[in-house]
């Protein structure tokens, strides 16, 4: 009777996952506790382009306990966020102009939303990508990877 549940319980998880993959619009919601609600997000290499919605369910203004939602390749993640809070409030704690950044919304405080879309075009599927708030300090709990699922 257990192995009956545990196996339905890893059919609705395949199943969650398949619909969270097939989507093309995803949701991620952050709070005035330094989370994002996701610690991996996985888009279908069917989806030429991807929106992520960002949601700020906390209560704190944008330059207490600012959130954004920005996509490096795993391996430019730290340089990034480094440079992004060394870049200040005025930027969006972002490099400006940099090409290491694949996609990085708004700012935003508590109770605000933003989207960010862009092209999945460069992002490869064996590829490996973080993305994280660049507000400084959040990165380092503010964090998660992101994967392409043929
Ligand atoms: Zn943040």
């Amino acid at each position: 009777m257990k192995s009956i549940k545990i196996v339905i319980s890893i059919l609705i998880l395949l199943q969650s996952n398949y619909l969270l993959a097939e989507s093309c619009e995803q949701t991620i919601e952050s709070n005035d506790m330094l989370q994002f609600n996701l610690k991996e997000m996985a888009i279908s290499s069917n989806c030429s382009k991807l929106t992520v919605i960002l949601k700020h369910t906390g209560q704190l203004p944008v330059n207490i306990m600012g959130h954004n939602w920005v996509l490096t390749d795993t391996n430019d993640f730290m340089a990034v966020a480094q440079a992004g809070g060394a870049a200040g409030p005025a930027a969006g704690y972002l490099p400006e102009g940099d090409s290491r950044v694949i996609a990085a919304s708004s700012m935003i405080g508590g109770g605000e939303t933003t989207s960010v879309t862009f092209s999945t075009s460069g992002l490869a599927a064996s590829g490996d990508y973080t993305f994280f708030c660049s507000f400084p300090g959040h990165y380092a709990i503010m964090k998660g990877s992101l994967k392409i699922i043929d």
